[in-house]
């Protein structure tokens, strides 16, 4: 049996000095890590009914798309400000250093649909909170966040209080 922990590699120091990084690159090299993380996925998600699978850019958009093929729902992209080329709704969030601001098509997700949020890793969990107000702006019903892996320490479900959190691997 396919372990998925076996196909992330730490790297340290990057992108900066004293972080260490969870490179997901071993896992998307492998077809059969790949179905068996689908797999792990799915079942996170039980029998839900999805409409969208929501990803955030760009780690979230390996999985999501694979997740939106499987459960027989949409995609929609999250991206970096300027990215997308029609009307968006931004959300600002807080990094490290700074702010930054995530962007969504304001017509990407319509009322009342049942959204799948999904990103390769939940660290202090300010992306995907900036991800679930965009789902929310657009009238989006969160029915999981779910992510490849959690870094516990830096307690991202606490951002996530009022949503189903779920990941493959903790660390
Ligand atoms: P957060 O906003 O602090 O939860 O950071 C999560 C975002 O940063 C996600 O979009 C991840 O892709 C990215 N990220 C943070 N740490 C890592 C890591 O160790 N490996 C890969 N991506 C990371």
């Amino acid at each position: 049996m396919i372990s998925i922990e076996d196909y992330i590699r730490d790297i340290q120091d990057f992108p900066k000095m004293g972080v260490v990084f969870k490179d997901i690159t071993p896992l998307l090299a492998n077809h059969l890590a790949i179905e068996r993380c689908l797999e792990l996925l799915l079942e996170k998600v039980g029998d839900e009914k999805i409409d969208k699978v929501v990803g955030i850019e760009s780690r979230g958009f390996f999985f999501g798309m694979l997740l939106a093929q499987k459960l027989n729902a949409g995609f929609v992209p999250i991206r970096k400000p300027g990215k997308l080329p029609y009307e968006t709704h931004k959300e600002p969030y807080l990094l490290e250093y700074g702010m930054d601001v995530l962007e969504m098509h304001e017509d990407a997700i319509k009322k009342g649909e049942r959204i799948l949020i999904h990103d390769d890793v939940l660290a202090t969990g300010g992306t995907a909170r900036a991800a679930c107000n965009l789902v929310k702006k657009c009238g989006g019903e969160i029915v999981q966040c779910n992510f490849i892996m959690q870094i516990d320490f830096l307690c991202g479900n606490e951002k996530l209080k009022s949503y189903d959190v779920a990941s493959v691997l903790n660390y």
